[in-house]
Formats: C-alpha cells, sequence, structure tokens
C-alpha cells in the first residue's frame, strides 16, 4: 500500500514525532520543525537529532516531510516580515539538513493588499537570496493554497511562475493539498476534475513532480476560496470523491499526509482508517 500517514507532534522532542507515528501505523508523516505559530525557535538538540535518524532507520520511514511555520510570508509588503521569513526559511532547511528530511513544503505567499505582480516580484527576490545563502541538500516543495483573498499559489500558473523564478534548483516540485484544490476549484472528487487538474499540470509545470499529497477533507464549499479542513468523507469531496481521486492514475503512488481536525490520537485513527478503506477498495478494483 501506498505511503500514508498524519501530522504528528514534535513536543517533548523531535524524534518522539516518529514514536507517535509508529504508534499509529503510519508508513509516513510530517511535522514542523518547531511551533509554527511562533517565531521564536531554539536550536535542535543533537541527540534527539540522533535518535531522530536511529528511531527513522530502526522503523524504515522513507517518506519523512517538514512543514514550514505558518508566519513565513516571502512577499509580505513589510520589509521586516520578508527578513524573517528569509531567516525561518533557512532554518527549517537546516533543520530538515540536520534530521535527514529531504523536503519542506512552503505555502508560498500572501500578496496582503498588493498587487499579484508585486507580491510575485517580492517572492522572486526573497527566493534569490536564499538561494544564494542556501548550500545544504534538503529543498522545497511548493503547496498549493484555498485562493483566499491575498493568495498567489492557488492555479497551477501561478505555482509554476512561482517555481519557474527559482533557478537552483531549490524547488524539488509540489505538494498538493486535496481540500485546498477543490476550496480554489479543482474538482478533484471527479474524473473530469481530475483530467484537467492532470492537463494543467502537463502544460504549464512539465518539468515538476507533485511528490506529497496532503488528504484532507473540505469543510469549505468547491471553489469557495475558504481554507477549511474536514475528517475524511465529512467534507465536499467525500469518500466516492476520495475514491475517485485515489484512483487516478496520475496521483497514484505519491506518500499521502493526512492534516484533517485533531482533538486527540482517535481523530488521526479514524481518518487513517477511513483512508486505508479506500485505498483497500482502490487496490481490489485494479486486480
Ligand atoms: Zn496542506
Ligand atoms: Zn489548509
Amino acid at each position: 500500500m501506498r505511503p500514508l500517514g498524519v501530522h504528528t507532534s514534535i513536543a517533548k522532542g523531535v524524534h518522539l514525532s516518529i514514536e507517535r507515528a509508529h504508534k499509529l501505523g503510519c508508513t509516513a508523516l510530517q511535522i514542523f520543525s518547531h511551533s509554527p505559530r511562533t517565531w521564536v525557535r531554539g536550536p535542535i538538540d543533537d541527540r534527539e537529532a540522533g535518535e531522530f535518524r536511529r528511531l527513522r532507520r530502526c522503523y524504515g520511514y522513507e517518506h519523512i516531510f517538514i512543514h514550514s511555520s505558518y508566519l513565513i510570508n516571502l512577499c509580505s509588503p513589510d520589509r521586516t516580515t520578508r527578513e524573517r521569513s528569509i531567516e525561518m526559511l533557512l532554518y527549517e532547511l537546516k533543520v530538515a539538513d540536520k534530521l535527514g528530511v529531504q523536503y519542506v513544503v512552503l505555502h508560498p505567499g500572501r500578496a496582503s493588499g498588493q498587487s499579484a505582480s508585486e507580491a510575485m516580484e517580492k517572492l522572486r527576490r526573497s527566493f534569490r537570496i536564499i538561494e544564494q545563502r542556501w548550500d545544504g541538500s534538503a529543498g522545497i516543495l511548493l503547496e498549493n493554497t484555498a485562493g483566499q483573498r491575498g493568495d498567489i499559489s492557488s492555479r497551477i500558473a501561478q505555482l509554476a511562475e512561482i517555481a519557474g523564478s527559482v533557478t537552483g534548483g531549490l524547488v524539488r516540485g509540489l505538494c498538493l493539498d486535496t481540500a485546498h484544490a477543490f476550496q480554489a476549484g479543482y474538482n478533484i472528487a471527479t474524473p473530469q476534475g481530475l483530467e484537467s487538474l492532470e492537463e494543467e499540470m502537463k502544460r504549464y509545470m512539465p518539468g515538476y513532480r507533485i511528490r506529497l499529497i496532503h488528504l484532507n477533507d473540505s469543510k469549505a464549499g468547491f471553489n469557495s476560496g475558504l481554507d477549511r479542513h474536514e475528517h475524511i468523507g465529512r467534507g465536499g469531496i467525500g469518500i466516492e470523491g476520495f475514491r475517485v481521486f485515489l484512483s487516478y492514475p496520475f496521483f497514484r503512488d505519491i506518500p499521502l499526509i493526512l492534516e484533517t481536525p485533531k482533538k486527540s490520537e482517535d481523530d488521526d485513527r479514524r481518518n487513517l482508517l477511513a483512508v486505508r478503506r479506500i485505498l483497500e477498495t482502490v487496490e481490489q478494483s485494479m486486480r
């Protein structure tokens, strides 16, 4: 079965995220490098990083992702915020290298009152600085957004423009969030919607692959431009919609990470079970 996991907590030590994922039966996982809603961050402890790498080998986790901070906005109209965002993303990349993680997932940015072209220009400049300063091995996956006011990354053509503005291989591919795609007007719950998404990927981003899927149902309506996540099967995409999505060849075999609502680990268990059941029916129908 394809790699499947959830976002797990790094509370009390980054290595514990792997134990938590293992306990839930995950075969992939995503973490934050620090608390994603604050600029405060400390160095990652050497002992914890070593333990992270050891546990990872021991359980055989191939697919681990870092989700970057929500505060990062590389195209902010505010210079200080841009500078802090650059420093923060460089920090995330460093943590990734320290942990042996290949990819850092990034929401490219919000225009916050500027025109899309002004925002895009600032984003380009920020990326150039990051490229000049980054000589490690981890890279970035650009994530599609829901198209909320000011988003400049909800369309594949926009993501292509962003990726195209970075030259040195810092951007390694895309992370496709199913809820965001649905909210931005890509109907991934139907074969026709998936065909047009595949067609846009091939037209605008032929050199890039989707390396991660954030599998979330949507609490907000189709094309609503609102970023609201929902438990698998309880939102606008629904169980049948996910069955259609997960059977579609172009998106098959890509690791799946759930970012569904979570009050306790039972929520993760339920959502993982729902996805495993869908994957079983998909695999049976392929036999
Ligand atoms: Zn996401
Ligand atoms: Zn979201």
